[in-house]
């Protein structure tokens, strides 16, 4: 299967216009370069793809889609999409909801917030869901909600363990009451997975919030986050407000929850892949 063909379409700095191809049918990426927002170092839009989208002088993240996060921890041509033509409709019929699905849809070139499949990692296989920040942050709707039960139920019967990759904002307010229900039914099929002896691997990314955090991101048999991730449930403004005191430094963050027990490790991105494949193997993952 041709994989080249399902990337999304350019929509930030890194993916962008200037890189455009000079007809010739190679690109200019060795010599266009970009400021990194956090370091400020001159950066090749190469070298930050070779560095799996960071900084590779101060370790900043630049944002992925989540198509890109799946190949990036796939085995070449080892990725099987499933569900991937489930569509959200405007099923309480709020306001604007309709044009919104439409933009985040040509925003993320993505059907939906989430995209869901099988893959081979160090030829292991396992079953993986990644969210997209660029599709509504993330947001869980009954959509996102179906297809990560479908997967977690298709795991359970193939007897695969499963990597969950959020990215959230929380529960899809568009749709009401039936956003919140998913994770509940979500987080249903996640035990009825544990039950089966499966291995569930969750790594947060930044922000992984609402819902999405309440439910089936904090029911990972190992819980990974990346560095500086914003995790919780209700946002650090909410509670600043509600509690009128000033949150101490990093509340919230990554490194913050893994003091706390929240998180079992943080793992940077470039080292993320070998990271799954050990806990795989670790796990009695078998290659095919
Ligand atoms: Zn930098």
């Amino acid at each position: 299967m041709n994989l080249r063909g399902l990337f999304k379409s350019a929509d930030n700095v890194l993916e962008g216009s200037p890189n455009k191809n000079d007809g010739t049918g190679k690109t200019e990426e060795k010599s266009y370069v970009y400021e990194c927002p956090n370091c400020k170092s001159m950066l090749t839009r190469q070298g930050v793809r070779e560095h799996d989208y960071s900084c590779p002088e101060c370790d900043y993240y630049f944002h992925i889609s989540a198509r890109k996060r799946i190949l990036m921890y796939a085995d070449s041509k080892s990725f099987d999409e499933l569900m991937a033509g489930v569509e959200s409709e405007n099923i309480i019929g709020f306001p604007e909801y309709d044009q919104k699905l439409l933009d985040a849809r040509k925003k993320s070139g993505e059907k939906e917030g989430v995209v869901c499949g099988r893959i081979t990692i160090g030829k292991m296989p396992c079953c993986i869901f990644s969210m997209d920040a660029n599709f509504m942050m993330g947001s869980m709707g009954t959509v996102v909600g179906e297809k990560i039960t479908a997967l977690f139920e298709y795991a359970t019967r193939q007897q695969l363990p499963v990597i969950g990759v959020t990215v959230s904002g929380g529960a899809r307010m568009q749709e009401g009451m039936l956003s919140l229900l998913q994770m509940a039914k979500v987080s249903g099929a996640v035990k009825k997975h544990s039950d089966a002896g499966l291995l569930y691997v969750v790594l947060m990314t930044n922000p992984t919030t609402g819902g999405v955090e309440a439910s089936f991101a904090m029911e990972g048999d190992i819980i990974l986050a990346e560095p500086n991730a914003l995790i919780g449930f209700a946002g650090p403004r909410v509670i600043q407000q509600t509690l009128k005191k000033k949150l101490p430094k990093g509340f919230q963050r990554s490194e913050a929850l893994l003091k706390c027990g929240f998180v079992d490790d943080i793992v940077r991105r470039i080292e993320q892949r070998e990271y799954l494949e050990q806990l795989l193997l670790l796990h009695g993952g078998r290659a095919q």
